[in-house]
């Protein structure tokens, strides 16, 4: 199918042996790899500003010709300094060039060219260092790409101009006919010729639509594949039991939004393939009672449950949680994490291989090979987008082709969500338990810092709980406060006559479980912690937050921590310091007042940080992508999503020939994505 394109770079004219390693240090070894190396961005020479009207200090496009050449200079020994007189007969500047002669040379006298580059002086005399010179007849849209060390930026652009006349004729098309015309994209040829040197705007428009298509439709297809693969297993079918016992010993009324998301599940799990349901909730929306409500059915049904949670904190309190609702009901519930001695832990999973508990709550210690399971029915993760590709396979392959579930805060657009977890359902816990109130949120800088210190103390005063949450103890920017340093000062100072604790990952499991459990039972006033209170942690007490350098977390991560807070009847206030009170900073906290949606929060944070900051790099375990950008091309995916479906109704293995281009692009996406893990 490719053809000439999988040859190596070293086969274009002008690409040597040395270049074409320089070239692997960019992941680019065949001339199809050069090809999808894409510009990082461009110079748009179609619109030239005039010397007399373009601004000082900042880059600027100019058309003009050469007037005159002055006599060069040597400034010192080794540093020789070139100069022209240049117009655009609206007024004249001196182009300054350092040491590069050849450059110099190539000017001539009378002819016509763009400059590059920004100006200096005043509006009398005028200058330009070093600018980039291209004849007045050059592409008026120049790509900008990203190098590395002994590839220039005109050998890419050569190098690459030669790649894109050797596609000459020969045309590689991996789309079938019918998809191109329906969905009005352009030719593969024409896009790549346009996406290195589009004519103009428009016509980059068109080839950058076709490929973002086209990696979206294949990481649609590919996603969808592996999903319709699970399908075909068979899974643990359930029967229709009851769980009425369930819902009279909770000590609160269910939300309709809980109720669906566990009807949903009982539904699910009596389908003779396995469930994969993801239940989607803002902070506080209560999902650890719709995965106790899954498990019980599986307890009834007499099948294991295995809860997996990122941290040891997490999974201490989901234990803590379930042991609470479902222990009454006669369900055994366990607690397997890293940090048991080697002679419990080992007790702990012969047990459970002997089928003595039902529910297994536990961190990755819980994925091990050598846990193994009685009768596993239902795996449930939380916060999954935490969790390595691996482990989860790992888990998901315990057991019989298990039920999944998996539980998220992360209010993840449904269409991303549908990339991430492949074609999963989704329940969405729309409502909070009543009662709750939105957390009061303030945006303030450090000049504040003793004011919210005040706040705080009048919250203790009232009996309730506060925490302060300080970034990583793992960072060393030096100008970030260390949280131990800080909890020790404010101990010492402000909070002196309070109790104060710390909390962060550097801590044993041991004693960050002390630290919780304390602060849980109001021996502590104040908790001063890293971001590992970010999911999860619920203490109802706790109704006052301050959270130290806001600036350094994404939206919705601050909406994650705030929602520690107004967990309970209480009002409660969340304020966020910034030292770094930037025009900028102060508007995107300033979101975090207005609204209390994390769903809306979300949506402005793809906007303002793209999707990186939801899952972390990479974490999600999706491919990574060339050119698409899932913040952006929204409108796209959807468009590819629904392509990926029609196609795969008709051609679930993407055999028919047709379609042989398009597999050819999923199985590429999915192996070099498994090649760089
Ligand atoms: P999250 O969705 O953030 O994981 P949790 O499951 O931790 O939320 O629930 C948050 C708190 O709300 C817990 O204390 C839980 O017991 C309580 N809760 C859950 N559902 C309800 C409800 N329907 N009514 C009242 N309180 C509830
Ligand atoms: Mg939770």
């Amino acid at each position: 199918m490719l053809g000439e394109l999988a040859k190596p770079v070293m086969y274009l004219t002008g690409v040597g042996p040395k270049k074409s390693e320089l070239y692997e240090k960019l992941g680019v070894k065949t001339v199809y790899d050069l090809l999808y190396h894409f510009p990082r961005y461009y110079i748009d020479m179609n619109e030239p500003q005039v010397i007399r009207d373009a601004p000082l200090n900042e880059q600027v496009v100019l058309k003009g010709r050469v007037v005159r050449k002055l006599p060069e200079g040597n400034i010192r020994r080794g540093l020789t300094v070139y100069k022209a007189i240049f117009t655009d007969d609206t007024a004249d500047l001196t182009i300054v060039i350092y040491n590069a002669g050849f450059m110099f040379k190539a000017l001539e006298v009378g002819h016509e060219y763009f400059l590059v580059g920004k100006l200096t002086g005043n509006m009398i005399r005028r200058e330009i260092n070093s600018p980039q010179i291209y004849p007045a007849d050059a592409e008026p849209v120049q790509p900008v790409y990203r190098l590395t060390e002994g590839i220039t930026q005109n050998q890419l652009r050569l190098n690459m101009r030669t790649a894109l006349d050797s596609l000459g004729g020969f045309i590689y098309e991996p789309l079938p006919a019918d998809v191109v015309r329906e969905q009005g994209l352009c030719s593969l040829n024409y896009a790549l010729q346009n996406i290195h040197y589009p004519t103009d705007m428009h016509t980059l428009e068109l080839a950058k639509n076709r490929l973002v298509f086209d990696e979206l439709l294949t990481l649609a297809l590919g996603m969808l594949m592996m999903k319709s693969r699970s399908r075909e297993k068979a899974g643990c079918p359930m029967g229709a039991e009851s769980i009425d016992e369930y819902y009279s010993a909770l000590p609160f009324e269910l939300t309709n939004g809980q109720k669906d998301a566990i009807n949903d599940c009982i539904c699910d799990m009596q389908k003779d393939y396995p469930m994969n349901r993801l239940v989607q909730g803002d902070v506080g929306s209560g999902k650890t009672a719709v995965a106790a409500g899954a498990a019980y059915f599986a307890y009834k049904n007499g099948f294991q449950t295995a809860l997996m949670a990122p941290t040891e904190i997490l999974a201490g309190q989901h234990y803590e949680t379930l042991k609470g609702f479902l222990e009454p009901l006669g369900v055994k519930v366990v607690l397997l994490t890293g940090s048991l001695t080697p002679k419990k832990k080992e007790k702990v999973k012969s047990d459970i291989a002997a089928g003595e508990y039902h529910v297994i709550v536990g961190t990755h210690a819980l994925v091990q090979a050598s846990t193994e399971f009685r009768r596993l029915g239902l795996v449930i993760t939380d916060e999954q987008h935490r969790f390595g590709v691996e482990q989860r396979a790992l888990l998901a392959g315990k057991g019989d082709n298990p039920h999944k579930l998996v539980m998220s805060a992360t209010p993840i657009p449904r269409t991303l969500a549908l990339m991430i977890y492949g074609d999963l359902d989704i329940s969405v816990l729309k409502e909070l338990p009543k009662g709750r109130q939105p957390v009061e949120t303030y945006a303030v800088t450090g000049k504040l810092r003793e004011r919210a210190f005040g706040y705080v103390k009048q919250y203790i005063e009232e009996g309730r709980q506060a925490y302060i949450v300080c970034p990583m103890i793992e960072e060393s920017d030096s100008d970030l406060r260390d949280v131990k340093s800080y909890a020790k000062e404010i101990s010492e100072g402000v909070f002196s006559e309070y109790r104060v604790g710390l909390l962060h990952g550097r801590l044993s499991a041991d004693s960050k479980e002390k630290v919780m459990k304390k602060f849980k039972a109001h021996e502590l006033d104040i908790l001063v912690s890293t971001t590992v209170v970010e999911v999860g942690v619920d203490v109802p007490n706790a109704a006052v937050m301050i959270i130290e350098n806001a600036d350094r977390f994404g939206l919705s991560q601050l909406h994650q921590l705030r929602g520690r807070v107004g967990r309970g009847e209480h009002k409660s206030t969340c304020i966020l310091i910034t030292d770094n009170p930037t025009e900028e900073v102060v508007q995107r906290l300033k979101i975090l007042s207005k609204s209390h949606d994390g769903f809306e929060i979300s949506q402005e944070d793809l906007k303002l940080r793209g999707p990186g900051d939801f899952f972390g790099s990479r974490q999600h375990g999706l491919p990574k992508m060339k050119i698409a950008d899932m913040s952006q091309d929204m409108e796209i995916l959807v468009k590819a999503q629904e392509t990926a479906k029609e196609i795969l109704c008709k051609d679930p293995q993407l055999d028919k020939g047709k379609n042989r281009g398009l597999r050819e692009l999923v199985e590429q996406l999915f192996e070099q994505d498994i090649a760089n893990d």
